[in-house]
């Protein structure tokens, strides 16, 4: 008996079942994705497999800096004296938590090097996004953020120069070190510098 073969499955509708999930290797129909009910239910799925797509979700390409989530942690508990939920804008003092604000390159993208440019020292937490707030003062490179040291030369070093903490409510010179410290010209850790001030 002869059998007419079926057409081969287009690349593009392959990829298209591939993007929508529903993709079965030998087939080219489409079936409905499960709903996340069907899955949570599903016998044949062992739940740390789940658990584990759950912890480790695919990276997210980060559009707001190059540092990692661990940096930017590490600088927002900094500029919440050690509790990140109470971080602050570190230019204006204004409360922003554990999501508000963002974290700057005090030494632009271009300048420095990579390696110098991601490290905690660098990185200022912020009010605002790249367009408006402190950061959007910021990244237009404003001679107030200038003179306030969050925006940088790119001859200089970033742990070397300091910046006018919360420099909008009286301020204090602090300098960062790359472990997520406050310090002073010596180096010697504050602790709470706010409260110091
Ligand atoms: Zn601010």
């Amino acid at each position: 008996m002869n059998r007419t073969p079926l057409n081969q499955m287009s690349a593009k509708r392959e990829q298209a079942l591939r993007d929508a999930g529903t993709y079965q290797p030998g087939s080219t129909f489409a079936r409905p994705a499960p709903s996340p009910s069907q899955i949570g239910s599903s016998p044949g799925v062992r739940p740390e497999a789940r658990a584990r797509e759950t912890r480790n979700p695919a990276p997210k390409p980060s559009r707001e800096t190059g540092f990692t989530a661990a940096q930017r942690l590490l600088i927002r508990t900094r500029a919440g004296s050690g509790d990140p939920e109470q971080a602050l804008c570190e230019a204006c003092g204004i409360w922003l938590g554990r999501a508000g604000g963002q974290v700057h390159h005090r030494q632009n993208r271009q300048m420095g090097g990579s390696r110098r440019r991601n490290r905690v020292s660098n990185g200022a937490l912020l009010c605002g996004t790249p367009e408006v707030g402190d950061h959007g003062e910021a990244t237009r490179l404003a001679p107030r953020m200038k003179e306030m040291g969050f925006v940088l030369e790119s001859w200089q070093k970033p742990e070397q120069e300091p910046f006018m903490l919360h420099g909008e409510q009286g301020g204090l010179l602090v300098w960062a070190d790359d472990s997520g410290n406050y310090v002073d010209e010596d180096g010697n850790v504050l602790a709470a510098p706010e409260r110091a001030a």
